[in-house]
Order: C-alpha cells, then structure tokens, then sequence
C-alpha cells in the first residue's frame, strides 16, 4: 500500500499525506513554471514528496518550498527538497530562526506547561531536523505563485497561513486541525506557543471569508469552514 498518496483538493491545489507517529499533509500548488511545496514534510519523507511531485504532468519541478512554521513535521524534508530541486526556501521573518538556527520554541512558549512541553519537544523532535537554509522570507500580502499570505500567529509566533486566491482555499497550516472528527487549534496540551493569539488566529481565519480550509492535520473543510469555526467559538 503506497503511503503517500495525492489528494486533490481543488484546481491548482492537492495534498501529500504521509504518516510517521500521525499524518500530516504537504501541499503541491501547480503555478506557470511549476509547483509550490506548501512545508515539507517530517524528517526522511522529502523523497515520498519528489515522487508525487514528479508523477504531475510538468513542469513539474518544486521551485519554491514555502514554509508555515517551525515545527519538525512541517520542516523536516525541506533542505532536501532545496538540495533535489535547487527550491527556494521561505518563511516568515519571525520563524526564521526557530528553523535556520535551531532556537527552541520553548523561548516563545506564554505559559509554563508550553515552555515544558516545548523544551521536551525540542530535545526530542527539533533537534532533528536536518539543517535548514532560508532563501527568502515572505510577509503578510505577499504573493507568491497564486497564493497571498496571511499571519496565523499563536500554534508558533510566525507560522503563516496562505490563500489561493483563485481556487477560494485557505491552506491554513497548523491554525486549524480537524483531528478525531472535530476542528480546534490546541490538539495537545503544551504544543501552543500562545493560546490567545491561536484563538485570534483562527478568528482571523473566518474573517477571510473563504468557505474551503485545508489543514496540515486531518480532512480539509470544504464548504462550510466559516460556519464549523464559528460553531467551534461559539462552545468556548
Ligand atoms: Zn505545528
């Protein structure tokens, strides 16, 4: 059984999903001169990602990889993908240093149990991660292969969010998981940098005003994200 399989989710935009210790999706976003890689994936799967890239119809070459925040899930595969494919490697200005420098995420943490639950994260997950150099960095309003960007602070203090402008798809990063059949943005206790700034975020998110949201983690919401979110606020 192949364990990383395209996923269509609209025109321009389909998923990887590979599955190590849970599944997490890298997304592909076919542009004129060839793909976007929405993260890259946990550490020693960037190859599963070249493969799916390169059975699209080309131009298929992964020229950018851009990067939604630091964690190693997301960022794992990406110095490989920069090295197979010559990409560019971007993320925001603030995630910048958890990701090229190695800064533990711990420093960022708002509450005691993130700082804990951060620094064993790093210890046991970030550090990892195979290095990582930055090529460019983006910025709210930036547009880059389709996509315009968007700040979704909280889960981490730079991970950013990106719309597809003409699909009317928000690949939401980590601002959203729709995990065990419900949608929320704190999946366990102490991997939130911020609480606050993560509900904010997923306010922010509704305000878009786009019905189709795609997470890293779990089924994209197609249709009715606005109306789930609200829902989800609502109860808290
Ligand atoms: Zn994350």
């Amino acid at each position: 059984m192949p364990v990383a399989k395209l996923r269509p989710i609209s025109s321009h935009v389909a998923a990887i999903d590979l599955h190590a210790q849970f599944q997490v999706a890298v997304f592909l976003v076919r542009h004129e001169h060839g793909l976007l890689a929405i993260d890259a994936g946990f550490p020693g799967w960037a190859y599963a990602v070249l493969t799916a890239a390169q059975s699209l119809p080309e131009p298929n070459r992964i020229t950018h990889v851009v990067l939604t925040h630091a964690h190693s899930d997301h960022v794992g595969g990406a110095g490989i993908l920069a090295t197979e494919c010559g990409a560019e490697i971007l993320c925001s200005e603030t995630e910048r240093p958890f990701i090229e420098d190695g800064r533990s995420l711990a420093t960022a943490a708002c509450s005691l149990g993130a700082k804990l639950s951060l620094t064993l994260n790093h210890w046991t997950q970030q550090r990892k991660v195979p290095p990582v150099k930055i090529t460019g960095t983006v910025a709210a309003g930036d547009q880059i292969g389709g996509l315009s960007v968007v700040e979704m602070p909280g889960h981490t203090p730079g991970q950013i969010a990106l719309v597809h402008e003409r699909d009317r798809l928000v690949l939401c990063a980590d601002a959203l998981f729709n995990v065990r059949g419900q949608i929320g943005y704190d999946p366990a206790p102490g991997v939130t940098a911020d609480i606050g700034a993560a509900e904010q975020s997923m306010r922010r998110l509704a305000d878009i005003g786009v019905d189709d949201v795609a997470p890293s983690h779990g089924p994209a919401l197609l249709g009715d994200a606005r109306e789930r979110i609200a829902q989800f606020l609502e109860r808290r």
